[in-house]
């Protein structure tokens, strides 16, 4: 595994760690993107430099992403995989008029808010060339011709709900599903790195639940995932969420599949996936 971190650096403020030529310049002419490994020595400045220029009201860099880079020999011998989307879309399912039992959420994190209706969407705003898709709010769906091909081959621990139109009188559509995971899941494994991003492990733990139903803004490392709770089903995810409830956000897990599933996904030539190599340990 390769692993790089792309950043996007104030382009007034980018000689301070880097040389005229290194990058790309965004359109916008005030964004810098470079691309390094995360091993150069330099990544380990950005935080220093970062905090400075905060205490002066101004910032080094605006955003972040870490990508892995795999062989297919890697990806082909994992036991389970990350399944991200970076087909995302607005509006979200809550703003479409989908109810939420905030009730069931925990007081703390926000995490747990129990979905009671249909999901509803403003489907002409699904990225029309993605199979699977997902709001900000992390609902996750999937084009019913994909579906009708996960039920094909027997794809298990995964679920099709309908989905409808904005607006109390609409219809269930017919060209996206709600994909709903039904498999048990698996416990997110101390190993795994957490954090606000790569240059802030959110020491104070102030984005972590202290029930544990959140364990961090973002996931910094590969997963490591507690082998004993994986039952074998082609579609799971973690037990544990990222991410905060703010607006429409809500904290969300993350979805996992198997070597089959990632097998199927490749063969049909799936769009706009994110797939990483999760650990069982
Ligand atoms: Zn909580």
């Amino acid at each position: 595994m390769r692993e790089t971190i792309e950043l996007r650096v104030e382009e007034s403020e980018a000689w301070r760690l880097f040389r005229d030529d290194e990058g790309v310049v965004l359109p916008s002419g005030t964004v810098r993107k470079v691309t390094l490994p995360t091993d150069d020595e330099r990544v380990s400045r950005v935080r220093e430099i970062d905090r400075t220029l905060r205490q002066q009201g101004q910032l080094f860099f605006a955003g972040w992403r870490i990508l892995r880079h795999y062989s297919a020999r890697e990806l082909k011998s994992a036991e389970l995989l990350k399944l991200g989307m970076a087909a995302v879309f607005e509006p979200s399912g809550e703003e479409c008029g989908t109810e939420y039992d905030e009730a069931t959420a925990c007081t703390l994190c926000g995490a747990g808010a129990r979905q009671v209706t249909d999901l509803s969407l403003d489907v002409r705003r699904i990225p029309q060339r993605a199979d699977l898709a997902r709001t900000l709010s992390h609902e996750w769906v999937i084009s019913a011709r994909l579906a009708d091909l996960w039920q094909e081959h027997g794809i298990t621990g995964a679920d099709f709900r309908p989905i409808r139109g904005a607006g109390a009188r609409a219809e269930p559509v017919k060209e996206w599903y709600q994909l709903v995971v039904t498999a048990p899941p698996l416990d997110i494994l101390p190993a795994t790195l957490t954090g606000n991003d790569p240059f802030d492990l959110d020491e104070d733990n102030a984005q972590r639940c202290p029930k544990g139903h959140v364990v961090g803004l973002n996931v910094l490392s590969e997963l490591s995932l507690r082998r004993s709770d994986y039952d074998g089903s082609d579609l799971t995810w973690t037990r544990q969420q990222l991410g905060m409830r703010s607006g429409v956000l809500r904290p969300h897990p993350l979805l996992l599949m198997s070597p089959k599933l990632h097998g199927l996904l490749v063969e049909l030539k799936v769009k706009r996936l994110d797939i990483e190599v999760a650990h069982l340990a």
